[in-house]
């Protein structure tokens, strides 16, 4: 950037000398030209005044021509051996309007003869003629100067454009070198929506970064106690010190730990998966309400076993753009929670309806109920309200994070109500935004 202003800036200033060089000599040499002919007039005139035209002089040339073109004077040449001078054309040009110009190239390139003519009461010519400067050598003996003034500005350029390109780079490395504090009312005005949308993806890459840290921190934490487990009671069978009696129970620790670590890892994959990017590929219209009735049929008979009731009282058909997959994965996963924070007893009601263009889903429990304050955060990773209790029930902490995924990913708007020793109810809305 900076070399690039340097060079632009030098660029326009020589430009900028070169046309001026010309166009100054154009000028220049128009003047003279005026000045030229101007004073060869007065000479002629003074020379008719007199009346006296055969004479010599240092730098004029003076010819004198008869009517009919043959010369009868030269100043410089003898006059009889020049040819019939009526084709030049200040002589033609006098012969016909009075007086007539004309420059022509001497025998040197640096020099140029001007001729002025005038002609007489008596029908011949008088013609006086200078040596001056040609336009070549006005122009070679401004080069010096042209020179001097290109390298002179080329260096104030140099100088000048490197000041500026300072002045206008250092704000942006500025800006570059502390993203937290870029000042908006300093830096351009041009710039602040770019700097904004630098600040907004930088807090968003932090803060996903530090949701990525937690998560991992978090994985470990929790994979840790059911691999200490089923490492202990391993090294306990090793050292035979399990009688046949402990033995049963032991494995079934052991077992218990490794479906724990299953589960868990199992939940770990759903949601990297669903963060890929390409999560949305997978997505599809499905009849949600015949996929809800499959998933409460497949959790009736665990929830019977503790004493709870689920039932389906939704509609028959509602098509979805979420995919098979996803749908069971979100369905399982709300029926599940509220059998598992559920009282004996309890009561959990599942419908799939459709409201004009919305479909909703929802799940109903006679459960434990989630306190309000923790009602905001359940959809975090690995929150839990009373981590003990959901571990015990086989909980990951995760069940709800993956719900929240899968409804960001399909548009869908997610609802929450529940009261502490009452129930809870969660509700799920798809084409709110299209209404
Ligand atoms: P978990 O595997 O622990 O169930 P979830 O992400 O599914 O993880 O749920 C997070 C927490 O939210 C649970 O640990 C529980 O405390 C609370 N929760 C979820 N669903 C219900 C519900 N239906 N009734 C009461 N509490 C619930």
């Amino acid at each position: 950037m900076r070399q690039k202003i340097n060079r632009r800036f030098t660029g326009i200033a020589l430009f900028s000398v070169v046309i001026t060089t010309i166009v100054m000599t154009a000028v220049f040499y128009s003047q003279l030209k005026k000045q030229v002919f101007s004073d060869l007039a007065v000479v002629a005139d003074l020379l008719i005044d007199e009346g006296s035209y055969a004479r010599k002089t240092d730098n004029l040339r003076i010819t004198w021509i008869d009517a009919d073109g043959k010369v009868l004077f030269d100043s410089t040449v003898d006059g009889q051996s020049l040819a019939n001078h009526l084709d030049r054309p200040e002589i033609a040009e006098a012969v016909s309007s009075g007086s007539g110009m004309g420059i022509r190239k001497s025998d040197t390139l640096s020099e140029s003869v001007f001729y002025y003519a005038k002609k007489l009461d008596n029908g011949q010519i008088l013609r006086v003629g200078r040596e001056t400067h040609s336009v070549v050598a006005v122009l070679l003996s401004a080069l010096p100067m042209v020179l001097t003034t290109a390298l002179v500005l080329a260096a104030i350029c140099l100088m000048v454009s490197h000041y500026l390109t300072s002045a206008i780079v250092e704000p942006i490395n500025k800006m570059a070198g502390d993203m937290e504090h870029i000042d908006e009312g300093k830096s351009y005005p041009e710039l602040i929506p770019f700097t904004r949308k630098i600040r907004l993806q930088h807090e968003e890459i932090l803060s996903a970064a530090n949701i990525r840290q937690e998560f991992t921190a978090n994985v470990s934490h929790e994979l840790k106690t059911p691999l200490a487990a089923i490492s202990g009671y391993a090294e306990l069978m090793e050292a035979g010190l399990v009688n046949d009696k402990e033995m049963k129970r032991f494995s079934g620790e052991i077992r218990k730990s490794a479906a724990r670590l299953l589960t868990l890892i199992n939940d770990i994959i759903k949601l990297s998966q669903l963060d890929a990017g390409n999560a949305k590929d997978i997505l599809d219209v499905v009849n949600l309400a015949e996929i809800t009735k499959e998933s409460v049929e497949m959790l009736v008979f665990g929830a019977a076993k503790n004493g709870i009731d689920v039932v389906y009282e939704g509609d028959d058909r509602a098509d979805v753009h979420i995919g098979k997959e996803l749908a069971q994965e979100l369905v399982y996963n709300l029926i599940e929670n509220a059998v598992r924070y559920n009282k004996p007893n309890g009561r959990v009601i599942v419908k799939v309806q459709k409201e004009g263009t919305q479909i909703i889903f929802s799940v109903e429990d006679t459960g434990i109920g989630i306190p309000l304050e923790h009602q905001e955060r359940i959809f975090e990773r690995f929150y839990r309200v009373d981590k003990s209790r959901s571990k015990e029930l086989g909980g990951t902490g995760l069940g709800l994070a993956i719900v929240k995924h899968i409804c960001n990913l399909t548009d869908a708007d997610v609802n929450l109500m529940s009261k502490p020793g009452v129930g809870t109810k969660i509700f799920i809305v798809w084409g709110r935004g299209s209404t």
